[in-house]
């Protein structure tokens, strides 16, 4: 493109994403007369689900404004909480995000994952079946059109990752009552219902189980259980706190 150009400047939380405005934290890029902005900030490298209020000139205009040459534009990040309107609030990982997403059913977060990987066009199918948020690191997957919402998680590393989905999204926890497994949902069973998944030395140590009504995965506060209990424990006090 080399139409009159336009002046871009990014909120800091977003410079991640636009190395060529890391300096200055601005870009200019050229117009078509055609393109929107939405197209243009996704072009120089910010997935639109990052992206809060787009300020032309100081005025809040939506991603389908198209900018005419000499706009100043300023990109805000996505707020806090973010509300997601127009389902309960539930989530689907990719292939790369399955100890989050153990996290997340600890906490009894509705959390659809696949260890399989099952692509980026299904993934996307299938955020918009089941209107849930998808939850990558892979900005190309979204970009995809079909996606029903999305967001970038930006750490690597899972406990961090976790605090990030409970800051932004601040979703209703109820810990243990999901499988970490398969999400499915836990009821309360009794010895004799789960014995044939027991050893000889849980059978006799424990007396409270928990089984999941999907699988049939069945639960009881064994070797992890304190290590399980820190991350609940962290993660309802943060909550609590925000
Ligand atoms: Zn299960």
């Amino acid at each position: 493109m080399n139409g009159p150009e336009i002046h871009v400047e990014f909120a800091p939380e977003l410079h991640l994403f636009v190395p060529r405005a890391r300096a200055t934290g601005a870009a200019r890029t050229a117009t078509d007369g055609v393109s929107t902005l939405g197209h243009l900030v996704e072009s120089l490298g910010v997935p639109l689900t990052e992206v809060g209020a787009l300020l032309v000139d100081g005025r809040e205009v939506p991603a389908g404004h198209i900018p005419a040459g000499g706009e100043s534009v300023r990109v805000q990040p996505v707020q806090h909480p973010q509300r997601v309107p127009g389902a309960p609030l539930r989530f689907l990982l990719d292939v790369h995000l399955g100890t989050l997403a153990r996290r997340l059913r600890l906490l009894g977060v509705d959390t659809a994952y696949e260890s399989t990987d099952l692509g980026d066009p299904a993934l996307a199918a299938l955020s918009a079946a089941e209107k849930r948020v998808l939850l990558s690191r892979d900005r190309g997957l979204l970009r995809r059109r079909e996606l029903w919402a999305g967001a970038y998680v930006y750490s690597t590393r899972p406990e961090e990752q976790l605090q990030e989905v409970l800051d932004r999204f601040r979703p209703e926890l109820s810990p243990w009552t999901r499988c970490t497994a398969c999400n499915g949902l836990l009821r309360a069973a009794t010895k004799d219902e789960v014995a044939e998944q027991l050893k000889g030395g849980t059978q006799r140590s424990y007396d409270v189980f928990a089984q999941c009504t999907a699988c049939g995965r069945a639960y009881w506060r064994g070797a992890h259980h304190e290590q399980l209990e820190a991350i609940v424990e962290r993660a309802v006090s943060r909550t609590r706190d925000a």
